[in-house]
């Protein structure tokens, strides 16, 4: 399934996850989605740049709770809940990432300040800790008291081993032409602990360049091994593919690899390409010449 749209001088676009189950209310994601849309929409409209509007979302979609990123992260085998994010800002071709860390209430944030503030681009486990403590980043208190289980979810379904459900994920442009995407999640349901998957991955969960900026949600390892978020931006670049068809290419892939889940692309001219092969998306987006509007399936 795929959703073009001209979104005009500046553009926004989230997604919730690639997991929704048919026959769930979906109503209150829809309505916290719309209005973070809406939200960014006039971030953007007041000449907000791409990057901060991008981790805003991120990170508002984090704190909510609804989907299985940041709050309604769910738990992994041992029983933690382990949280994986990253960040990209297209012009400058920077970005950053943390991966398996735990507690955090802001990955995206995290992300963040390791692309600004460290000389790499990914950060993992206790180390991505250490730093985000030293960066003055806020922990959860009591994790039994702050974790929920996020909208749409049975709390069983939170140990199966063979569903992909609820990361979150931001792309932006914005009045000056520049493009940022963000990702952020708490993994596979049922995951090992210390799987990482392709969400904290510069190129795989997560792209910006010049051109496009991409955000991939689904089953990571499919993701990861078909070049993912990088792989629609290489198609637009070299094969002159519309972003539409690239991000439609690209799933097709992760669908060979027997993988599925969606991505959400904006290009430099405001084109915004919603794409998913599987039951649904969460997805939201908004621009300058784009009505805010948020669905599922
Ligand atoms: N892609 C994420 C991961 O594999 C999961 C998801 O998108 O729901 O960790």
């Amino acid at each position: 399934m795929g959703e073009t749209f001209e979104a005009g001088g500046y553009a926004i676009a989230l997604h919730g996850g690639a997991g929704p189950r048919p026959g769930r209310d979906y109503a209150e994601t829809e309505a916290h989605m719309l209005a973070l849309a809406t939200m960014c929409r006039d971030r953007l409209d007041a000449g907000e740049s791409a990057l901060d509007v991008v981790e805003h979302a991120v990170a508002g979609l984090e704190a909510s709770g609804l989907y299985v990123a940041g709050r309604g992260g769910a738990p992994n085998r041992s029983g933690f809940v382990e949280l994986d994010a990253s960040i990209m800002d297209g012009p400058k071709r920077r970005g950053g990432g943390v991966a398996a860390v735990r507690d955090l209430v802001s990955p995206v944030a995290a992300a963040r300040r390791v692309m600004e503030g460290t000389p790499h681009v990914l950060l993992a486990g206790e180390g991505a800790a250490k730093f985000a403590r030293a960066e003055g980043l806020p922990f959860v208190g009591e994790p039994q008291a702050y974790y929920r289980t996020p909208v749409g979810v049975d709390p069983e379904e939170m140990t199966a081993t063979d569903i992909a459900h609820g990361t979150v994920g931001a792309v932006a442009l914005d009045r000056e032409g520049r493009l940022a995407a963000a990702t952020s999640t708490a993994g596979v349901f049922g995951k090992m602990e210390g799987r990482v998957g392709d969400t904290p991955l510069i190129g795989a969960g997560t792209w910006a360049d010049a051109d496009v900026a991409a955000s991939c949600t689904g089953i990571g390892e499919a993701f990861i091994l078909a070049g993912g978020a990088q792989d629609v931006a290489s198609r637009v670049r070299y094969a002159k593919e519309d972003l539409s068809a690239a991000c439609a290419g690209m799933l097709a892939d992760v669908a060979a690899l027997k993988g599925d889940g969606g991505v959400i692309a904006v290009d430099a001219g405001g084109r915004i390409a919603l794409s998913w092969n599987s039951r649904g998306l969460k997805r939201a987006a908004a621009g300058a010449a784009l009505e805010p509007f948020a669905l599922t399936f």
